[in-house]
């Protein structure tokens, strides 16, 4: 495909993306603002990546460092403030690279691997934002602090208590990812959950920042933002080029 076919490609689809996100937005009486758009760019190359930043994209979402390291280093000095996201899983030999060079890590799923990016948060002289990457589903094959049931929600509020000791991470919030269903709407109750827990931990864990979603992905965001996200993560809606 010619750069130009490529440009207008990815044009035409963040256009269709804003236009779906402000009508969410509008749905339920939210602010287009409250809403921030993390192009996932995973497994794109380094040229279709350009053409979204050409059309404004600031975030863009990676889940391999290996990936994520060398796209920022390509990137950076022609694109010095758009925010790399960590958002896929985090193992805890890679928290060095992670917080050295992620602006957001989405996938903090442990408190080992919390402790350990906040050393390394530490050592690189920084605070690093994060989210928690809650298992709301119960699907065991799901990453995540289990949340699914009563018990396991009460467990994760002593986590949080003592996440909130680690002075080099900056608790912000809360991810999930949600079951792969065949309507969108079938993800609702999973958002609405993840919503209703950050709603507890404000009253239960007010030493910490809730003020992040990170919910919705190409099949569902609108679902996502109609039940309060924040922070959408979106993928093929954005690179796929027909
Ligand atoms: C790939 C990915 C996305 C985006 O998925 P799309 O369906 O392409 O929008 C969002 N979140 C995570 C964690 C991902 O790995």
């Amino acid at each position: 495909m010619n750069p130009e076919d490529i440009q207008r490609g990815i044009a035409d689809n963040l256009a269709r993306v804003e236009e779906r996100i402000g009508a969410a937005c509008v749905s339920v009486g939210r602010c287009r603002n409250e809403v921030r758009l993390v192009a996932v760019s995973k497994t794109r190359p380094l040229e279709i990546v350009r053409a979204a930043l050409l059309c404004g994209v600031g975030d863009l979402g990676e889940n391999r460092l290996e990936e994520l390291g060398p796209k920022r280093e390509a990137l950076i000095e022609a694109y010095p403030r758009v925010s790399w996201h960590m958002i896929g899983h985090l193992q805890s030999r890679k928290a060095r690279q992670a917080a050295e060079c992620a602006d957001w890590v989405h996938s903090v799923d442990t408190l080992k691997l919390a402790r350990r990016l906040d050393r390394f948060a530490e050592e690189a002289g920084r605070v690093l934002p994060v989210l928690l990457e809650v298992n709301i589903s119960g699907e065991a094959s799901k990453a995540g602090f289990a949340a699914a049931t009563r018990e396991e929600r009460e467990t994760f509020v002593g986590d949080v208590q003592s996440l909130a000791e680690l002075e080099h991470l900056a608790v912000r919030g809360l991810m999930t990812m949600a079951p792969i269903v065949a309507e969108a709407e079938q993800a609702r109750p999973v958002f609405a959950s993840l919503r209703r827990l950050r709603e507890t931990l404000i009253e239960t864990a007010p030493w910490s920042e809730w003020s992040e979603l990170s919910m919705g992905m190409t099949d569902d965001f609108a679902v996502a933002i109609e039940e309060g996200a924040t922070m959408v993560r979106i993928g093929r809606a954005i690179f796929d080029i027909s």
